[in-house]
């Protein structure tokens, strides 16, 4: 039995206050990770702070024609909103590819972004492992790693993020609102998650006693030309091997922005803002989208048995941007089945 205090937190201030006082306190929302890894022993916390009443369910607009979406606002709220549906059609895609019905109504926004890895390895507190303890050892690196990453691994952590609706976020360019015990800030979607380096036991950039209150979504005209590809070993419940959240938008038939994040991949969703200025000008052509691919691919390392992962990257993301050119998203066919 491991003992850990709980509090209920009952202002946003009292959250902050609870968690910064005590060294490996966490934070409790819908708890549909954390509780898992407390069973399993891999998360061993020393205070639970509850904030499951404190007032971030709430999806408003704001002032920049955007969305602020609060941070206790359930995956299946957040996916089924009307605003968002029609505005950011790819986040809503995005969530309803991934978990279950009966997660997506528990997980909230916040820990969404939260989440841990699914490395076997993670799970299983016999073996070693360098995110749960650092200097142990990664056995995912020469071990099984059908799952792990292709792209911005290390030789400390090969694990990739299990988010589907941060893969969307990423290219949707959300901002998230965090506050501590100095203050509230925003930090950039692309800042939020790292890269293991020599440090995989860090997952994002939140400082110790911060809170996430609120991801912001900027104003986007991406809702015609959008897909979510999600490829899996199973068709629902599984984690993505391979995703891609491709948004594009044009101007007399030239494509004019091109945002596209891949999941599956790496410790975080993966963009390159650089390679896809190259569609930028350019016709919507499968010989454009597989040239972005073998760009944005360039540097992807297989690590034996995920091998096969960057053929399949580079097919989903010529598929998925054929998709998002053409107006028919992956996502509509998702949508009638989930
Ligand atoms: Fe641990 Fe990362 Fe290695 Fe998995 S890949 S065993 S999470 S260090």
């Amino acid at each position: 039995m491991r003992r850990f205090d709980y509090v209920r937190a009952d202002s946003v201030e009292h959250a902050v206050e609870a968690l910064a006082a005590v060294a490996g306190s966490r934070a409790l929302a819908g708890g549909t990770n954390l509780v898992d890894l407390m069973k399993y022993d891999v998360a061993t916390p020393t205070r639970i702070v509850d904030i499951n009443k404190l007032p971030l369910r709430a999806i408003e607009e704001t002032p920049q024609g955007g969305l602020k979406i609060g941070a206790l606002v359930t995956n299946s709220a957040l996916a089924w909103d009307v605003r968002v549906e029609a505005r950011y059609p790819l986040l809503s895609s995005a969530i309803l590819a991934g978990a279950s019905p009966q997660l997506r109504n528990a997980a909230t926004t916040g820990g969404n972004l939260l989440q841990r890895t699914r490395c076997y390895y993670f799970y299983d507190p016999t073996m070693a492992c360098n995110k749960r303890e650092p200097g142990s050892g990664c056995p995912a690196i020469g071990g099984v790693n059908r799952m792990h990453a292709i792209l911005g691994a290390s030789d400390s952590c090969i694990a990739t993020h299990p988010s589907d609706m941060c893969v969307a976020l990423a290219a949707l360019e959300a901002v998230v609102h965090v506050v501590g015990p100095e203050g509230e800030r925003t930090i950039p979607f692309a800042d939020f998650h790292r890269l293991p380096g020599d440090e995989p036991q860090f997952d994002n950039t939140m400082r110790h006693g911060e809170l996430i209150t609120a991801i912001e979504l900027p104003p986007a005209d991406f809702g015609r030309n959008h897909s979510y590809l999600k490829l899996r070993d199973r068709l629902s419940y599984a984690f993505a091997l391979v995703s891609v959240a491709a948004a594009l938008k044009f101007d007399a038939g030239s494509i004019s922005e091109a945002r596209i994040a891949l999941g599956g991949v790496a410790h975080k969703p993966w963009r390159d803002v650089e390679a896809e200025a190259m569609l930028v000008g350019g016709p919507a052509s499968a010989s454009a989208f597989g040239a972005f691919a073998d760009r944005l691919l360039a540097p992807a390392k297989g690590q034996g048995h995920n091998d096969f992962k960057i053929d399949l990257a580079r097919r989903a993301i010529v598929r998925a941007l054929t998709q998002a050119a053409a107006g028919t998203p992956q996502s509509q066919t998702d949508k009638r089945v989930g």
